[in-house]
């Protein structure tokens, strides 16, 4: 590749992406464990059914129906207007940094926080900023609001559940930022079904912030990570400016099809996630009973630490057929929350290792 004329600001990246190993228990991508129930499969393939026939024909560039049934599913009052969609959270983070980043602009995210937030930077030509947070991951709104301040960014990204912390944010954050911030703050909320009982999202701050965007996913909570669908819920003319990037047809007839059947099963779909936030909340019990520390999780997985050296231990693990995720966090570790028999795996090995 060095012999190729290569964008500079692309030279010596790496390519995004955890290592697809052919291991007995994957707990590394915060996939969620548990494959689609047989009456969604059904559902599902009723939808395709009905849409191979008009394959010759492009789909409906704008997902219409689709989006009717992404902001059915937010509530909040939210229309088809507010909602947009594309192929996973991130190719819709990547629209609004093409609608709103881009060369000469900066985009500042809070770090350690989601590693293709700055991956999508260096793609679409955005300067990227790695504000801080605290000592134990948190953000407080006046350390968000100061390093705001500081940077004057043109987006602002705030992870919340935060990967790989798993903590989120107080919604006081999103707000003193939102009325700080003079570009788009962009709040990704891909792990938002899992958070612990009474952690609003930032639905809820949308009204009346127009540069104010949520982003989800299907990929977590609804187990459809294969099927690719992310969406974000705005202000109306955030839809209108991402339209004006987004390549025609880019959401297949195939996808928007299984997409609104498996949002026709929702209830069924989502009943995973209760046994998934019981599998979270023992490993953190039982990880703070080994005597690690482990950060309060709000997501689909947890991050546990401190280890001289976590690459060695992610390397034992791994020994024993258990892969999780070394997030390049010094003397941190992150393990996906599956279905039961994967967490006996994983603390079994956990047990041993230590
Ligand atoms: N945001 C966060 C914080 C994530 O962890 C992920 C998935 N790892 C995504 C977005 C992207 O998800 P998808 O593109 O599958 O919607």
């Amino acid at each position: 590749m060095s012999a190729l004329p290569l964008r500079p600001e692309l030279v010596g990246l790496k390519p995004y992406g955890a290592p697809q190993l052919d291991v007995a228990v994957r707990l590394n991508t915060n996939e969620n464990s548990y494959p689609p129930p047989e009456p969604v499969v059904a559902a599902m393939e009723k939808a395709l059914s009905g849409v191979l026939r008009e394959l010759n024909r492009y789909p409906d560039r704008d997902a219409v129906a689709l989006r009717e049934d992404l902001a059915a599913y937010l509530g909040h009052g939210l229309t088809v207007a507010n909602t947009w969609a594309a192929n996973g959270s991130n190719e819709v983070q990547q629209q609004l940094l093409q609608a709103f980043g881009g060369p000469g602009r900066t985009a500042l995210g809070f770090t350690p926080s989601y590693s293709m937030h700055p991956l999508l930077c260096a793609g679409t030509g955005t300067e990227w900023i790695a504000a801080r947070r605290g000592a134990d991951f948190d953000l407080t709104p006046q350390d968000a609001v100061a390093q705001v301040r500081e940077h004057d960014p043109d987006l602002v990204f705030l992870c919340s559940p935060n990967n790989p912390t798993g903590t989120a944010l107080p919604l006081d954050v999103v707000r003193a930022v939102a009325a700080e911030a003079r570009g788009m703050v962009i709040v990704d909320e891909a792990y938002a079904e899992f958070a612990r009982p009474g952690v609003p999202s930032a639905l809820s701050v949308l009204p009346g912030h127009e540069r104010l965007v949520v982003t989800r996913t299907m990929s977590k909570a609804f187990g459809f990570a294969g099927g690719r669908l992310g969406y974000l819920a705005a202000d109306p003319a955030v839809v209108d400016a991402v339209l004006l990037v987004r390549l025609p047809y880019h959401l297949s007839m195939l996808t928007q099809a299984a997409a609104r059947a498996a949002l026709g099963q929702a209830a069924a779909l989502l009943s995973t996630v209760d046994a998934i936030k019981a599998q979270r909340d023992r490993i953190v019990a039982e990880l703070r009973a080994m005597g690690l520390t482990v950060a309060d999780s709000d997501a689909n997985f947890v991050l546990f630490g401190r280890f001289d050296d976590q690459a060695a231990v992610w390397k034992a693990l791994l020994d024993k057929g258990v892969l999780i995720r070394d997030v390049g966090l010094a003397g941190w570790l992150r393990v996906t929350a599956g279905d039961p028999r994967e967490t006996d795996a994983f603390l079994t090995a956990m047990r041993e290792v230590l």
